[in-house]
């Protein structure tokens, strides 16, 4: 870690939300970590997924739970907070989503429930399931630091509606995207400053 690391006040809080596997969610921290730069911490869950569940869908709505999470205390008010749940999400213009994030907000949410390869019929694959919900996760947060949908193939954020758009993107940022990013966290250092100077 350099010295400009060690000075990050903004920070990621995972937010396992009924999440089955501490592993994962320990791997997800440290690939966030690596890619973002930033701290990353995990969170207990204070949120009631029952006041996000559908009955006659039988799904979880996403917006429902990112406002429990914005609103979780046990997390700092500077730093973002991504859920990570287990079972299906959606809004309801689509019939499921990945996830869903604030732009340019505190929020995000994220699921693994369609990125298994159990979910087709297809033989596990944890390693492959890691991967996807690291790349969800790290685009849903991408949009929480301003970032829109990218147009540039293989950039981590391009639009996904399939596994398959998840598999073909390789979880990193475009140059394009990349810079936006280090411009917003060099606006992170200068922000005290500017306090100072009202
Ligand atoms: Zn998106
Ligand atoms: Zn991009």
């Amino acid at each position: 870690m350099t010295s400009a690391d060690s000075l990050i006040t903004v920070s990621i809080c995972i937010v396992p939300i009924e999440f089955p596997d501490n592993s994962v969610i320990r791997l997800l921290a440290q690939e966030l970590a690596a890619v973002f730069k930033r701290r990353v911490e995990i969170h207990r869950s204070s949120v009631d997924v029952t006041l996000a569940f559908d009955p006659f869908r039988q799904q979880y709505y996403s917006s429902a739970l990112l406002k429990q999470l914005i609103d979780n205390p046990a997390c700092q008010s500077n730093c973002k907070v991504l859920g990570v749940v287990n079972f299906d999400l959606f809004i309801p213009i689509f019939s499921y989503v990945f996830g869903e994030a604030q732009l340019e907000g505190r929020g995000a949410v994220v699921s693994n429930y369609r990125l298994s390869n159990q979910f087709f019929g297809a033989k596990p694959d944890p390693h492959l399931l890691l991967q996807r919900l690291v790349k969800e996760a790290v685009h849903e947060l991408g949009h929480t630091y301003g970032l829109a949908h990218c147009q540039y193939p293989g950039c981590v954020m391009t639009f996904s509606t399939s596994v398959e758009d998840i598999d073909d993107k390789n979880g990193r940022f475009c140059q394009s995207c990349a810079d936006f990013l280090h411009r917003k966290k060099s606006a992170e250092f200068i922000e005290p400053i500017r306090a100072i100077a009202k």
